[in-house]
């Protein structure tokens, strides 16, 4: 196994890549195809189904011939999550463009669903949003004649992006989804893993439309790349790949990415679990048949405050010079940044509030809040993760990826702010990690998740907590007090 490789394909939102490991955890190699984003309408994004299918096929051939075909002992897939394709399972050509999970068409037919959300939740782990892949379909089946026909004639296919890939990787043989991309969809039941009748119904989804719900690891399907015959032993969508690629494998174990925004998951064990915080339930993934689970939040604002402190008000020249000026003070002076440029999310859901910056003084420089806008981001974590608390997940250990965390700065305040063991993977990419990871135990090159973590994933810093209690409860104060500014 020590020459073998596992080739990860990851469908983002505005890329697609091929990544190749070794059993050891090494990025050998990779390619990369941007995915044009098309903008039809005010809220509407969509992709070219056709295009994300071409972009996969030559990154993954170019990859595998670089390597050498005959190392890759089997393939990943990690995805865009939510996000819809339609297409004719007689051609297997698309029958419109994927709705993206960005996209807000459907916010009306939400809203008269609005009713239905609290069985929508206890079935599906999610709240009633545009987001998820129901509504979307719904619309197409509606406004598309195509997909309306196709479904009429039962020749439509439905699936998100891993299974509009797996399908045509395995040459129409393999109509699938795993458990955690289904678990977007808002049609699957989350504690038996299966569609649920109901929620078809009331979403108005054909069956027969939709693949069926796989394990996360396994024979999912068979591919050729350059020619030979290349199992797909692994796949789930990017959050839940990032965690596993993180390492999140017991309850307690967070991973936070920080990009543009932040995404967060808690690995919550083996049952559903139920958020009275307006958190995601959702599968963490599912193996041998059994699923395991996890919270979810989110902070809409993260990296853009930096971005929106370069950009947007010209008070530094680069998102790294952030970590010089907060190095260069004490303190924050005083200033606290709520960062609500694009409202509030978990756990106060204020969609409308509009951010602040207080507590200035004569002595106030550019270096004070730079250092607020980062101390923001240790603060919006610890709300979510007193959400997550309140939902029954106490945090023993955050595990952070994203541009963001190159800034040691803010991965020590973290530590601080939060009081427990921040740690930073060597290898960033955890997502395709995760699909790698996920692909390895498929295969069998690892007995489980836990021996593919051990062997692949490691950590290149931990940031201790370095503040007492005391000084903790203080920040937090005047981060309360600014938000109640905010929400008042
Ligand atoms: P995404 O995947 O959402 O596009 P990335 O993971 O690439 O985002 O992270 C980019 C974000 O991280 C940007 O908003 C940028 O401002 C922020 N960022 C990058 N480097 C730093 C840094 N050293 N300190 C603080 N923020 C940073």
């Amino acid at each position: 196994m020590n020459d073998q490789l596992l080739l990860v394909l990851d469908a983002g939102t505005t890329s697609t890549r091929a990544i190749a490991f070794s059993a050891a955890g090494d990025i050998v190699a990779s390619a990369a195809r941007p995915i044009t984003q098309h903008y039809p309408a005010s809220g509407w994004v969509e992709h070219d189904a056709g295009e994300i299918l071409a972009c996969s096929r030559d990154c993954l051939e170019e990859v595998a011939t670089a390597v050498g075909v005959d190392r890759i002992a089997a393939i990943g897939i990690t995805n865009q999550r939510e996000t819809v394709v339609f297409w004719d399972r007689s051609t297997g050509d698309p029958l419109a463009r994927a709705i993206v999970w960005q996209d807000r068409r459907t916010a009306d037919i939400c809203a008269a669903l609005k009713a239905h959300e609290p069985m929508v939740q206890a079935r599906t782990g999610l709240l009633l949003d545009p987001y998820f892949s129901a509504t979307k379909i719904r619309w197409a089946l509606d406004n598309w004649p195509m997909v309306g026909d196709a479904a009429r004639d039962g020749r439509l296919a439905v699936g998100t992006v891993e299974s509009w890939l797996i399908w045509h990787l395995s040459g129409g043989a393999a109509h699938v989804t795993d458990a955690t991309n289904a678990s977007r969809t808002m049609l699957m039941n989350l504690a038996t893993a299966a569609w649920d009748p109901e929620l078809l119904a009331l979403f108005g989804v054909p069956a027969g439309a939709l693949p069926t719900i796989v394990d996360c690891a396994g024979d999912l399907a068979r591919t050729t790349i350059a020619g030979r015959s290349i199992p797909i032993t692994g796949a789930a969508g990017d959050q839940q790949a990032a965690a596993i690629g993180q390492g999140c494998l017991t309850p307690g174990m967070l991973k936070a990415t920080y990009g543009t925004g932040c995404f967060l998951l808690a690995h919550a064990g083996a049952q559903p679990p139920v958020s009275n915080n307006r958190l995601l339930s959702t599968v963490a993934w599912q193996l041998n048949g059994t699923c395991a689970y996890a919270l979810e939040g989110a902070i809409f604002v993260a990296g853009s405050a930096i971005q929106w402190l370069r950009d947007g008000l010209g008070l530094i020249a680069s998102s790294a010079e952030s970590e010089r000026l907060a190095q260069s003070v004490p303190d924050n002076g005083g200033v606290s940044f709520v960062p609500a440029l694009a409202g509030l999310g978990a756990p106060y859901w204020a969609p409308d509030a509009r951010g602040l910056i207080c507590g200035l003084s004569g002595g106030t420089t550019r270096a004070h809040i730079v250092r607020a806008a980062l101390e923001a981001q240790g603060q919006q974590t610890a709300d979510l993760v007193n959400a997550l608390a309140a939902d029954g997940v106490a945090a023993a250990v955050l595990r952070v990826d994203g541009g963001m965390v190159a800034n040691n700065w803010l991965c020590q305040d973290l530590a601080d702010s939060l009081g427990v063991v921040v740690e930073r993977p060597r290898v960033i990419e955890t997502t395709a990690m995760g699909a790698a990871m996920l692909a390895g135990v498929g295969a069998g090159l690892f007995a489980d998740l836990p021996a593919a973590a051990a062997a692949m994933a490691a950590a290149d810093r931990r940031f201790h907590p370095a503040i007492d209690a005391a000084a903790r409860d203080e920040r937090r104060a005047a981060w309360h007090a600014a938000v109640r500014r905010v929400l008042g």
